[in-house]
């Protein structure tokens, strides 16, 4: 690694470490004491900045508040066995976050800025990194424009931020979801595949509704036929129909989820069947009717694996069977801990310690 890059540091002189309560933390409530700061101006990346976590001053004619000229990524920090603490493939966060940018028209971050500017800063609230099991410390990258200009255009700055949150055990209930085959989250030829901040207001209210009807959240559909299978919430989504492992090919409306990558690396390291391709809404009905849809779940960062227990379609609930203690979820789960807290073999080298 390269330590050469000079980051300016301002420890904070109120750590709030003391206010955190490990036992109960509330996702996404709790920020750690500092942040790391980056600016984008005159073609250039300036110095990076480590400051006091807090509130900063933006002009209110930003593209980010407009136009939606803002992205973002999300990967965690574990407190490792033997007492230190490493990210899980944060490489992979850093080549979608300048795919994201590109996709919106904004500066690429190099990578020993972004890797080392993360680094230093978990190094530096590394007592922040809650070391109980299953809980982690939760990394948000983001980048916005900041002109101060109100035209329809890329701005010429930006400002690139990393800031933490410790996670308890991200507990989730088994989900309820539902086919949704009207509202779309994302189409091809859309930024569906970039973490670009107004995919996800769009997407609340067709889920805000699905919430009134007493779901957790949806399972979308493709923008033109409303059938085929794209995600589940902010989550990528696998099916395990007879043994095999099937979840939607990626596309430009499909978000390349680093959890769906892992889980899927894992299931051909142990041989199972895995088939990435079109899914529809029929046949994962099908195969609830005839008793072959053995597991769903979603996969993603916040969650790792969230199992899907009830899938509603055209008005009709379908219950899956509770997973066995050997499910696939299951067996994947336990994989991915064992090698984010140091205990299992890290056969792929997904682990960067800081
Ligand atoms: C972030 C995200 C995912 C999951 O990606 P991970 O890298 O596994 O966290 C899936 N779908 C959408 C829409 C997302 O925003």
């Amino acid at each position: 690694m390269i330590d050469t890059l000079p980051i300016h540091t301002q420890v904070t002189t109120a750590s709030r470490l003391t206010e955190l309560d490990p036992a109960h933390i509330e996702f996404g409530k709790i920020f750690s004491d500092h942040m790391l700061v980056v600016d984008y101006h005159d073609g250039a990346w300036q110095e990076p900045h480590l400051v006091p976590y807090g509130d900063m001053a933006v002009s209110p004619a930003n593209s980010a508040l407009h136009y939606g000229q803002a992205i973002f990524e999300g990967l965690k920090a574990y407190h490792q066995a033997d007492g230190g603490v490493a990210l899980f493939r944060p490489l992979d966060n850093f080549h979608r976050l300048n795919a994201s940018a590109a996709r919106m028209c904004m500066p690429p971050l190099p990578e020993e800025l972004f890797m080392q500017g993360l680094k230093e800063l978990i190094k530096l609230d590394a007592a922040w990194v809650p070391d109980a099991p299953g809980a982690a410390l939760y990394v948000r990258p983001f980048m916005f424009a900041t002109d101060g200009f109100i035209g329809v255009r890329p701005s010429d700055s930006y400002r690139f931020v990393i800031f933490t949150c410790p996670v308890g055990v991200y507990y989730t209930k088994p989900l309820r979801v539902r086919f949704e085959q009207q509202f779309v989250r994302s189409a091809e030829g859309g930024a569906g595949y970039a973490k670009a901040a107004g995919n996800y207001g769009g997407a609340m209210y067709p889920s805000k509704l699905a919430q009134e009807e007493g779901y957790h959240q949806l399972l979308w559909t493709d923008a033109s036929a409303h059938q085929y299978v794209e995600e589940s919430g902010t989550m990528n989504v696998v099916f395990v129909i007879d043994g095999c492992l099937i979840t939607p090919a990626l596309s430009t409306s499909i978000l390349d989820g680093v959890t769906r990558r892992s889980v899927l690396q894992l299931a051909r390291d142990w041989d199972i069947p895995v088939e990435e391709r079109r899914i529809s809404s029929l046949e994962v009905v099908a195969a609830l009717q005839a008793g072959t849809l053995q597991e769903a779940f979603g996969v993603g960062t916040a969650a790792t694996i969230a199992t899907i227990a009830t899938i509603g379609h055209m008005g009709h609930d379908y219950d899956l069977p509770t997973p066995a203690a050997d499910a696939l979820s299951r067996r994947i789960s336990a994989a991915l801990e064992a090698i984010r807290t140091g205990t299992g073999e890290d056969a792929h080298r997904w682990m960067v310690p800081v």
